[in-house]
């Protein structure tokens, strides 16, 4: 099924591909792969420029030039056919030159009047099938994606077999740039990213870092309940702890350079499994003190790539949820388990019910820690835990970590978007990379087994993901700002100050709107910043009662930043009903 959609992507990135040619006649086309959500094609071209704009007019063109692709005929050719027929694209002569030191063979593709070369993956009948498509948006794109080639033009396009399909992507599109976090996160004040810090350095504004609090309170009293014993670490340790864990070799291009302290070097932590090495190892340890759960929410530093920071997503920082259980290899199975339903308590709170997991193997080209028995071992055990909980899970090969198979989450947003979010590992390597032992119940001494885990993998990630999940209408529980209110006029002033005393006493975040402006637009400006519940209090709900009596027995009026009036209703039994709303997370 999924190659069949990536057949008619590929396909349409062909007649793409000829529409150009069709207008462009100077144009070179190069590469047009499928790719998720849709496909591409990199084309120069030359001294023509093209912009958005231009974007119907191509589509047009392929929709009147499909009516003719009634087949895509592949054949091979010799080199020299091959060389004499691109001899004006000398990006195609490159990818034979290519194909010709592989030793592979030169195909070529054929509709209507357009050839490509190609090694293969396409539709039977481009006219019957290439039908609901859409030409979305151009980029630049170095040829082979090496800053030292030409920049082409990209354009990216998206198809689908169904009209249906192709129009709730297109509405996911539109839904994505509404409820863009760099956008959302500028109007409601959550977070900064002022260049004169850096880079991808993120700062949580006051509203923002209520949201963070939140949250962090929840991992640490759901991680207290579950047995983990929460530490704080440093920010920097010496070089050496990342040279044992095998970072240093495997992992440097996302560490930052050493610094000098004294007569040694360290490093701003990457990762902080080290550290909780540190700890387990403080101890002399006995099979009854596993299994041991230490757990952080720690900030760690990793390089990215200029070119791939984006708002909040992609930062430079970022702060896991991190935890590390030490266990006999008997209690991997259940530790596992254990650290699934949390998970899935955890995803649940946010709203997350849709989801599967995505179990990371190893692949042959890639270079990892440890032997071969160790490896089957810990994909047994976790494919052994999946199947116990009856999870959905897929496999993948090149996505496991250098000292362990892991396992991610990938999650589905309000709009059907796909997220990995968090991750678990299990690991056999760090335990003998650090020494650590334990003493079993006949006294003799035996290496524990090792989970790494981070249900949420990194706040910043995770809280851009919520802001669009919710297009910035966050739960009561994690609001910034819980209830504003708005007296409707200037006479109200003294019971609406009272108010505030009353919620705030009670644990209530409020924003106190007191300005001189009509309550309609006191209104509308609580819905923008999404603020749950507009509290109005006016005559009616003051009805002639001293600051004393309405504090006991007052009104207020309610709506709901959706625009629904639930009416008058007695102020304590308002702040009951709020209060068992966030305890419930709802
Ligand atoms: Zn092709
Ligand atoms: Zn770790």
């Amino acid at each position: 099924m999924k190659n069949n959609l990536d057949n008619l992507r590929h396909t349409t990135s062909h007649l793409l591909a000829a529409a150009v040619l069709e207008l462009y006649p100077y144009a070179r086309i190069t590469l047009g792969p499928p790719i998720e959500n849709g496909f591409y094609y990199d084309i120069d071209f030359g001294n023509d420029k093209i912009s958005e704009e231009d974007l119907p007019k191509i589509e047009k063109k392929m929709r009147q030039l499909v009516k003719n692709w009634t087949s895509v005929e592949g054949k091979e050719i010799s080199i020299d056919e091959a060389k004499k027929l691109f001899k004006n694209n000398q990006y195609k002569l490159e990818l034979i030159e290519e194909i010709t030191k592989k030793g592979e063979k030169i195909t070529i593709y054929k509709s209507g009047n357009f050839i490509d070369l190609c090694r293969g993956g396409h539709i039977k009948n481009p006219s019957q099938e290439i039908k609901h498509f859409k030409l979305l948006s151009i980029a630049g794109a170095y040829w082979r994606g090496n800053e030292k080639n030409k920049m082409l033009t990209r354009i990216y396009g998206t198809v689908f077999p169904t009209k249906e399909e192709l129009d709730k992507y297109l509405w996911q599109l539109e839904e994505a740039k509404k409820r863009d976090h760099k956008k959302i996160g500028k109007e409601l004040k959550l977070f900064i990213l002022p260049q004169d810090v850096g880079s991808g350095l993120l700062i949580w504004s006051p509203y923002g870092a209520i949201i963070r609090r939140k949250i962090e309170e929840l991992i640490i009293n759901e991680q207290t309940k579950r047995g983990y014993l929460h530490v704080y670490t440093p920010h920097i340790g010496k070089k050496t702890l990342w040279q044992t864990s095998g970072h240093w070799d495997l992992y440097r291009d996302k560490m930052y350079a050493p610094m000098k302290i004294d007569e040694d070097e360290y490093l701003v932590k990457p990762m902080n499994c080290p550290f909780h090495m540190m700890v387990y190892k403080s101890e002399l340890r006995s099979y009854k003190d596993l299994p041991l759960r230490i757990a952080e929410i720690a900030t760690v530093y990793r390089y990215e790539k200029a070119g791939e920071l984006s708002g909040m997503l992609r930062v430079r920082h970022i702060t896991q949820d991190d935890s590390h259980i030490f266990c006999r290899e008997d209690q991997v199975v259940d530790e596992f388990l254990g650290v699934f339903d949390y998970m899935i308590y955890l995803l649940n709170i946010f709203g997350l019910k849709d989801y599967y997991f995505r179990l990371g193997l190893r692949s042959p080209k890639e270079k990892y820690l440890g032997n071969d028995e160790i490896w089957i071992k810990a994909e047994k055990e976790i494919v052994k835990a999946i199947e116990k909980k009856g999870l959905n899970y897929i496999k993948s090969e090149g996505d496991a970590a250098f000292y362990g198979p892991k396992l991610d989450v990938i999650i589905k947003d309000a709009i059907g978007r796909q997220w990995q979010c968090g991750t678990i590992q299990v690991d056999f390597m760090l335990p003998e990379r650090f020494g650590l032992e334990y003493i079993d119940e006949n006294g003799k001494i035996q290496r524990p087994a090792l989970i790494h885990r981070a249900p949420l993998g990194s706040l910043e990630r995770f809280v851009a993901i919520l802001i669009e999940h919710y297009a910035g209408a966050f739960p009561l529980w994690l609001s910034p700002v819980q209830i504003a209110i708005l007296p409707v006029s200037e006479k109200f002033v003294d019971h609406a100050n009272k108010l505030a005393e009353i919620f705030q006493k009670n644990n209530l975040r409020i924003e106190n709107n007191f300005e001189n402006e009509t309550l309609s637009k006191k209104i509308r400006s609580a819905t923008l910043k999404k603020i749950p519940y507009l509290v109005i209090i006016g005559e009616k709900e003051v009805n002639g009662l001293s600051l004393e009596e309405y504090e006991k027995n007052g009104l207020v009026a309610i709506r709901t930043r959706e625009g629904k009036d639930l009416g008058q209703i007695n102020i304590n039994q308002f702040i009951l009903n709020l209060n068992r709303q966030i305890e419930t997370f709802s």
